[in-house]
């Protein structure tokens, strides 16, 4: 092929989707059998491919997003008007906004350096903290930021401790693991997301992950509006519209085949960046602490300075790359400046320096050169 001007400097995504080529036949056969509809055998395949996937006792229920799995997480966790929920503060908004739709409070907890997920000795303090002001927290929502699975062993050993149940937020990690077990498996309930930009995606749709049948059934009720058994349409709780429909499965059923290829694809580009950057004193990454294993969802690496993340977007976009300033933390947003904040810095720091680079899994070796060309000659 002629290389032209066009595909020398052709948009780079951050995390576009990338399509297997199987998701059109799963279509196919819904249109053909004609189920379109929130019901039907993609839905229920696909949740049977996610629970295969997982290889836990692990149930799960595909929905319309992962906000929305949230949502139910904590709805099944009965989190009601004045309770507190915490939540790890470096984040995407959607990790947070759930708790407030039930009329409860978030309760900010700053991150770690070792895995830039929730911090464990902070979490520790914040629950006695919160304890000594009169209301023990309903629920703690960990996040695996980026792919990066949070202190596991740590953040569960608080959680018995407590007895307060954890919600993972896998949103970013559906295909990481800590010691062979995957990421989704964790927490008392976990979701993972299927949003366009995520590793795996349906377009849009998420899924909650419970322990138990009787708990997705629960889950599913809540789905599909709550409706009792019977012709009657009756109803005694508030329920929601939050099933995935059976074309969008469809979708899924296509992309669950190739997500360890996916991870493998997005570690390769992780890689990458570290072996080409690492002679560049300015730059670090963050590494797997030992039994970790990051999909790699998205490269972020940290700068010496803001200038310097600044600068280097700038230089990105002036060539046509998408790159993004790490989550901006809930405690700096104007919707969460009020909420009850346990701080350390640390998530202060990874705003200010931490910048996310072009992930795909379907970014080429000229591509991934491309990008790291530009960074080094930044530096030069
Ligand atoms: C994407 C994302 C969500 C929300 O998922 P949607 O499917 O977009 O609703 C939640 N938490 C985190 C950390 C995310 O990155």
């Amino acid at each position: 092929m002629a290389i032209n001007e066009s595909n020398l400097n052709s948009r780079i995504w951050l995390s576009p989707p990338h399509m297997s080529g199987h998701e059109q036949e799963f279509i196919k056969e819904a249109f053909k059998l004609n189920w379109i509809a929130p019901v039907g055998p993609n839905v229920n395949g696909f949740e049977k491919d996610i629970e295969t996937y997982l290889d836990q006792e692990s149930y799960a229920t595909v929905l319309s997003s992962g906000t929305a799995a949230i949502h139910l997480a904590l709805t099944l966790l009965n989190v009601k008007q004045g309770d507190e929920v915490i939540c790890q503060t470096k984040t995407f908004v959607a990790s947070v906004n759930p708790v407030v739709y039930l009329g409860a409070t978030p309760i900010l907890v700053d991150s770690e350096e070792q895995t830039w997920n929730m911090c464990p000795v902070l979490l520790e303090k914040t629950i006695k903290d919160r304890i000594n002001k009169g209301k023990k927290p309903k629920a703690i929502i960990a996040i695996n930021l980026y792919g990066m699975p949070y202190n596991v062993k740590q953040i569960h050993a608080i959680s018995n401790q407590y007895n307060i149940p954890v919600v993972e937020d896998s949103a970013e990690a559906f295909g990481s693991q800590v010691n062979g077990q995957k990421c989704g498996t964790f927490g008392d309930f976990s979701i993972l997301s299927f949003n366009g930009n995520k590793i795996i995606t349906t377009s849009g749709g998420g899924a909650l992950i419970s322990k138990s049948e009787t708990l997705k059934k629960k889950a599913l009720f809540l789905a599909t509006q709550a409706k009792e058994e019977g012709l009657e349409y009756e109803h005694k709780t508030i329920g929601y519209n939050y099933r995935m429909t059976n074309i969008i499965a469809g979708v899924g059923r296509g992309q669950i085949k190739v997500l360890d290829k996916y991870v493998a694809l997005r570690q390769r580009n992780y890689n990458h960046y570290c072996k080409q950057l690492q002679n560049i004193d300015a730059i670090t990454f963050l590494q797997e602490p030992e039994g970790f294993s990051s999909n790699r969802w998205l490269s972020c690496m940290l700068l010496d300075t803001k200038q310097t993340r600044d600068d280097l977007i700038k230089l990105l976009k002036n060539n046509n790359i998408e790159s993004r300033p790490s989550w901006k933390p809930m405690h700096l947003q104007p919707l969460y400046k009020d909420a009850p904040a346990y701080l350390n810095g640390v998530s202060n720091n990874l705003y200010e320096k931490g910048l996310c680079l072009p992930s795909g899994s379907s970014l080429t070796e000229a591509e991934l050169n491309r990008i790291t060309k530009l960074i080094i000659s930044y530096f030069d």
